[in-house]
């Protein structure tokens, strides 16, 4: 069998029955009537052939072979981690984790509701501040995210925000990307030569410690900055602030940073969660998601997504930051690294990791070479006038990199992993003997108070008792290993083994970002040649593989535009035409972007107004800067109108960003960047088979047209190069050995099977359900693309049945949602993909009209409207099987409706929760564990 007809769920009967069903006599003949003419192209991927599971791991071990694995010493924000084996093998390999969906419901997301529980808790605890958010796409990202909350929450008219000059270049690089089109000037600030602040600023970005090693008493600079009115970032490294006075204690109104050293791997640069955490006072400005506890509907704690009126979905152009799909998978990691350790054992580790800088600093001014700084944590940087290449070169030929700051200075990064031989032949390519520890260190600034004293850091400390909380934890989340996840929108698509067999291997993931070119050959030909597959499946030019999610790839692709309009003398054009149907992403770029949001109509069949947009165009054609539209459109449609659309924006001067996250419905068969499009971003955590980890890592490649290509991001580290949207020239480079496998196995053809069985799975289902459900949308001959939307509101009118019933009995069914209210309120959007066989999709079919059946019943008066199996779902087994049962529906149907195997139900741990009560009285870190005795 080939690796595509294992990755297409349905064999060619099953097809066949499928395309009976909704009278079509081939996949042929219901993709020619789907897909308006257009766009349509009739060519053949030049893709290489497709290669088996066993040829493709081959192949990828060969490249990984040209990457060489060395002990890295160059710091940075990246360091060396030891993965504990029990996490890696427990959650980054395993399914039950990283096949899970962002938890949008929260009822069967409760194990890694708390997984992210502890990971906030973790990191107040750590900064001494008082609510963090779970989590941030990187160290730089999140850094820019708390310059426009300080932006936000100062009381200074300011736009000036002074960056402390020890910054990490990385950082700095991603913070002038985000400034520039918000009009904030960055105030580069030099400390230690003196420099002074400026009169006015809103903000005041610290590194601590500094890129340079150096830790720095800033807390006379941090009170300055409060009497201009200004808030402080205090930029820190999580383990060194297990020895260090916390952000918090030092009056640091935000901290910001990675958790990157917390036992994920380097992965030549990502996927890691960055941090992000405020003071009282802030959390309500705080952007990303934010786990929080509630009750549910007998008053049992339950966890949820708390405050989810701060997203983008709901305030779109208003939304404070575009960032949804975070590093969910690396901040359950980055938690369970801290459980397994505990205080002391994180404590012990640092101290390790500090006296080998010690011994670094020592032995190097014991032999006359100065060191920039008496207090450091971790990292030492020597002068050296004239002979830092020669020194980082003979460490290098020993096989250990060190960080070549400038011809005169060299930067030596310990970690979890350096060993005194590791220390002794830095010194070695010094030129200088092992010597005593210096005597200098950051004693000073030494902690005092505690953290980590809730008692689920100090009860896992056994390898059993470690195993058994992951598995209690995963137990309690319903992921694709379950079961399908049908979410619109999302493409909850397998994730195969083999693809994610290789991240997992050292040649990727124990690459430091700024390894030097001669190890990191594997991955530049692994980046090149998937971008280039990318460039010939969407048919632009260029690809740059650099943003960390789609929210970066569509802010990295608006700056594109924004620079071509720039560079041809027309930066007066600011405006940017959204159609109302569109991912609430879409506006909250443009606005980051600095574009002026314009909506433009749909139609009453869920297509752009077309006259709308004319009359928009019309009023905006000399400040049009461009249009971004969804393809096919989020109410998974494929519009005909879109060649008129491209046309008619480009003749009034104007750029078309076609948002790409619905690539499912087109590989193969149409490229945006043929049928007009000038830049689209792309979801590798969709389409191409990147899993979502329970919210993230994702991957949002960006694809240009020729004349935006000198547009695209550029390498963090390279001067003069073009702005970074992340901390990493590759991005979230160790998960893109996922995304080429895929390619790799299904070739040419196999892509083409998996878009038509993809259209062909959600057109069959939309005709299952549509004498049940109205369908809302449909395109051409009636059909719809690769997702279809159930309209509930008439069904709601009628019986008071609402989508959030219909969505939390499908879980007493055994299945995850489908998206709800998005992008229509009151409606389900399925999307099947290509993945499941015909026996799940009646399955979840089966489910739906079940409900449809017991929503009659309630119609029907035989139950009451606020007692019966929808109103009280999703039903536990406690409450199942409780000693009362007063409901006028029995235990059975409760539990065991049709269609569940009682040998393997799903059982969610807690019933319905209450969010609002969970907002109202917020509740962001590890509750007591008293909380949740009977
Ligand atoms: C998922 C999605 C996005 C955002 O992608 P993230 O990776 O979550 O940032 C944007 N647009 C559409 C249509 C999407 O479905």
């Amino acid at each position: 069998m080939t690796f595509a007809s294992r990755h297409i769920g349905p064999d060619q009967d099953e097809q066949t029955h499928m395309l009976k069903n909704i009278g079509y006599a081939s996949l042929d003949a219901l993709m020619d009537a789907a897909i308006p003419e257009v766009i349509r192209w009739h060519g053949t991927l030049d893709l290489p052939e497709a290669a088996s599971e066993e040829e493709t791991i081959a192949e990828l071990r060969a490249i990984a072979s040209r990457n060489t694995v060395t002990t890295s010493m160059i710091g940075l924000g990246y360091y060396g981690t030891f993965t504990p084996a029990v996490i890696k093998r427990n959650v980054l390999e395993n399914p039950a984790w990283y096949t899970a969906y962002t938890p949008y419901q929260p009822e069967i997301s409760q194990g890694r509701l708390e997984a992210l529980l502890n990971f906030q808790t973790m990191v107040t605890d750590l900064t001494g501040l008082t609510t963090a958010n779970a989590s941030m796409l990187d160290e730089g990202t999140a850094v820019a995210e708390a310059m426009t909350l300080a932006r936000r929450a100062s009381k200074s008219k300011s736009a000036v925000y002074v960056v402390d000059a020890d910054t990490l270049p990385q950082t700095l690089s991603v913070l002038r990307t985000r400034a520039e089109p918000l009009g904030i000037t960055l105030a580069i600030v030099d400390l230690d030569k003196g420099d002074q602040l400026p009169a006015e600023y809103f903000g005041l970005h610290l590194q601590y410690p500094g890129a340079s090693g150096a830790v720095r008493d800033h807390a006379a600079l941090i009170a300055a900055a409060h009497s201009a009115g200004a808030l402080v970032t205090v930029a820190a490294d999580l383990l060194a602030l297990t020895l260090l006075r916390a952000p918090g204690e030092i009056g640091a109104d935000i901290a910001a940073g990675t958790t990157q050293r917390f036992g994920v791997p380097l992965g030549f640069g990502g996927p890691h969660a960055g941090y992000l955490a405020v003071r009282a006072g802030l959390e309500r400005s705080l952007p990303g998601r934010l786990v929080g506890v509630s009750k549910d509907a007998d008053g049992a704690p339950a966890y949820r997504l708390a405050l989810q009126t701060r997203e983008q979905h709901i305030r779109r152009e208003k939304a404070t930051s575009n960032i949804c799909t975070a590093q969910v998978l690396l901040a359950v990691m980055a938690s369970m690294y801290a459980v397994y350790h505990g205080p002391a054992g994180l404590r012990a580790i640092a101290k390790r990791v500090h006296d080998h800088a010690l011994t670094v600093a020592g032995s190097l001014t014991a032999a006359g070479i100065a060191v920039t700084s008496d207090a450091f944590f971790d990292t030492v940087t020597a002068v050296v006038p004239g002979r830092a290449a020669a020194i980082v070169e003979a460490a290098a030929a020993e096989g250990v990199d060190l960080r070549l700051v400038d011809a005169d200075h060299v930067s030596v990064a310990c970690d979890e992993t350096t060993t005194a031989a590791h220390v002794a032949t830095v010194l070695t390519a010094f030129g200088v003997p092992v010597s005593e520890p210096s005597e200098c260190g950051a004693k000073p600034l030494g902690r005092t108070t505690d953290y980590l004293t809730h008692p689920v850091f100090h009860s896992h400390h056994s390898e059993t008792s470690m195993l058994r909380y992951l598995r209690k934890l995963s137990d309690r989340d319903y992921a694709l290993d379950r079961g399908m996840i049908p979410l619109g929108s999302c493409t909850m698509k397998l994730n195969a083994t083999t693809e994610m067999e290789p991240v997992t291997w050292p040649e990727f993931a124990n690459i430091h970002p700024y390894a030097p070119a001669s190890r990191t050959a594997g991955y530049e030909h692994l980046v090149s040649s998937l971008e280039g597959w990318l460039a010939e499946i969407t048919g632009y030019d260029a690809v740059s593989v650099q943003p960390n999610a789609g929210s970066q790839g569509e802010l990295a692709g608006l700056l594109a535009i924004r620079g071509y309009h720039r560079s041809r003398g027309e930066e007066h054009r600011n405006v940017c035409l959204i159609p109302s149907s569109a991912h609430g992403t879409n506006a909250a770029s443009a606005v980051m972007a600095g574009m002026k949001v314009v909506v433009v109509a749909c139609d009453s069949m869920g297509n752009i107004d077309m006259a709308d947009l004319s009359a928009k165009i019309a009023a905006h054609s000399s400040s049009l800067a461009a249009i971004m539209v969804t393809y096919p459109s989020t109410h998974g449609v494929y519009e005909t109108s879109i060649a008129d659309l491209c046309a008619a924006v480009h003749d009034a001067g104007g750029q078309v960003y076609v948002d790409g996250a619905n690539l499912n419905a087109l590989v193969g068969y149409a490229r945006p960047g043929r049928f007009g499009a000038d830049v689209s971003h792309l979801n590798l955590h969709k389409t191409f088979c990147i899993p979502h980890g329970g919210g993230g890592p994702g991957v949002g490649p960006v694809a240009v047209r020729a004349h935006l290509a000198e547009f695209l991001p550029g390498d963090p580290l390279r001067q003069g190069d073009h702005h970074a949207v992340s901390a990493a020239a590759h991005g979230s480079a160790g998960i893109l050995p996922i995304s080429w496998a895929y390619l790799r196995m299904m070739g040419p053809d196999g892509l083409v099977a998996a878009t038509g069985a993809a259209v062909l799975a959600a057109n069959y289902v939309a005709s299952r359900l549509s004498g049940h459900y109205p369908v809302l949308y449909a395109g051409n001959n009636g059909l719809v693309a690769h997702e279809c939307i159930l309209d509930l509101r008439p069904i709601t009118k009628a019986t008071g049945v609402s989508v959030d019933d219909v969505a939390k009995r499908l879980i007493d069914y055994g299945f995850h949602a489908p998206t709800m209210s998005f992008p229509v309120a009151g409606t389900l959007m399925v999307e099947p993909t290509e993945s499941e066989d015909l026996a799940e999709l009646d399955r979840f079919c089966d489910a739906m009209i079940a409900i449809k059946g017991e929503i009659d019943q309630v119609a029907a008066g035989e139950w009451p409207a606020g007692d019966n199996p929808l109103a009280n779902a999703p039903h536990t087994a406690s409450a199942v099987t409780a000693d009362v049962w007063e409901h006028p529906y029995p235990r059975s149907v409760a539990g065991f409706p049709p269609g569940v195997d009682r040998t393997a139900k799903y059982w969610p741990p807690v019933r319905r929760i209450d969010g609002a009560y969970g907002d109202r009285n917020l509740v962001c870190s590890c509750p007591d564990p008293s909380a949740f005795e009977d």
